[in-house]
């Protein structure tokens, strides 16, 4: 529906296709399933790893596709454009890949990208606590590092893949005396003695994906699983958090779209006082204003995309992508169930799905009111 991407060249839109036939096969004739099961199934995993499409930009040595940025936003476009919100490939490819390419070690690559790349080992990152989700710095799980060994204490809550997770990276206060600089992350795997997964949280949207707390009590793991260097963890979750942020921005937009082409359905279908509800004037101005707002927006985060592949993507850039685009989903989406009248509040309708969906996208991956003190930052003179 809008203009050609730029972005893009002829193998990333091959992938594209292959990306699209995968989830026409494996992921849109069981996501119903899956969202009253509250979590996608082990068998997705599998089938999304042998397809290719975990973790494409890691390179092929430790099991990736040797892909970039981009091959990661396609897949995550593309589950967003079907509504299939479940599966927490984003957390995985997009969030957690990157501290073990980026600060991990060679033998820690080894070890853990293969099967996360094969959806063998499924990833998760655990920062929020019931005590504190935006105040990080204020975590108060810990990590005793020992001769040998890292002992973790403590709870997490609202965690992406919780149930499903093989490999959890852990925030935790390797010296809880020092604030962001006693903040370490430490790898926990998901069969640990003490590591407890308590419920499935019961979430008003993304109904098909698993959302967990956790708990460590005296889990000990080796210290290898250290990430990067001790202390070192809050600088590296502020070094990652902007993709964490551009990845949220681009599903924000590919559901903006998604949304439009039901709406756009839809009102061409009904017909009310003898017209169809796409004549009115009301549904053409409301459809013409949020089609160039959606349009904006693509251009915009291409453009972004642009500058995170050359590296040139700083913390505000993440804050006001995230910001913007999900303020606009929120809105178009509860505009597209408006233009649906009361079959837009039946979850059998995607549109009623993507208005549940849409709520949380201000919330987490920071939300959008520290958003905004972070884009302060840079208008301080
Ligand atoms: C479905 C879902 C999935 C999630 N997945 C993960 C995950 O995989 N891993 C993970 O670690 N976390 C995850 N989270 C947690 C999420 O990141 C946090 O909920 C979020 O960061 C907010 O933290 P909080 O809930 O503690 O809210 P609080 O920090 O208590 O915030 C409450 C309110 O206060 C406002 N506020 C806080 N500080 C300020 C300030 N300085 N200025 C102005 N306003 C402020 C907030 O904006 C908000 O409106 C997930 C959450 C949900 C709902």
């Amino acid at each position: 529906m809008l203009a050609k991407r730029e972005i893009f060249e002829e193998h990333h839109d091959m992938f594209r296709e292959s990306v699209k036939k995968f989830i026409q096969k494996h992921v849109a004739p069981y996501h119903d399933q899956w969202d009253k099961k509250g979590i996608v199934s082990r068998d997705f995993w599998l089938e999304a790893g042998a397809a290719g499409i975990l973790c494409p930009d890691v390179p092929s040595k430790y099991g990736g596709a040797d892909g970039d940025f981009r091959h990661n936003i396609i897949v995550v476009e593309e589950l967003m454009k079907v509504g299939a919100t479940g599966p927490g490939v984003s957390v995985h490819s997009d969030i957690v890949i990157p501290y073990i390419m980026n600060y991990g070690t060679e033998e820690q690559k080894k070890s853990w990208l293969p099967g996360m790349c094969e959806g063998r080992l499924i990833g998760a990152i655990a920062m929020t606590e019931p005590g504190t989700g935006s105040d990080l710095q204020s975590v108060k799980t810990t990590a005793d590092i020992t001769d040998n060994e890292v002992i973790l204490n403590g709870q997490k809550t609202f965690i992406t893949n919780g149930q499903n997770a093989d490999l959890i990276i852990v925030v935790a206060k390797t010296d809880p005396k020092q604030g962001a600089k006693g903040t370490s992350l430490i790898m926990c795997e998901g069969d640990r003695e003490g590591f407890k997964r308590g419920r499935n949280l019961d979430k008003v949207g993304l109904k098909a994906q698993d959302t967990s707390e956790l708990f460590f009590d005296n889990v000990h793991v080796p210290k290898f699983n250290i990430i990067g260097e001790k202390g070192r963890g809050f600088y590296q979750l502020m070094e990652e958090l902007p993709q964490e942020r551009l990845a949220i921005a681009v599903s924000a937009v590919a559901a903006c779209e998604a949304a439009l082409e039901w709406t756009i359905d839809y009102v061409n279908e009904r017909n009310v006082f003898g017209k169809k509800i796409a004549e009115f004037q009301n549904t053409k101005f409301k459809l013409a204003e949020l089609k160039t707002e959606v349009n904006v927006a693509q251009i915009y985060i291409d453009d972004c995309i642009k500058k995170h592949l050359n590296k040139n993507f700083d913390a505000a850039d993440g804050a006001m992508a995230k910001l913007w685009t999900t303020e606009l989903q929120c809105k178009l989406v509860d505009t597209c169930v408006q233009l649906h009248g009361g079959y837009g509040y039946m979850r059998e309708y995607p549109i009623a799905r993507a208005w549940e969906d849409a709520r949380v996208q201000r919330i987490y991956g920071g939300t959008n009111e520290i958003m905004k003190e972070i884009i302060s930052r840079t208008l301080n003179k």
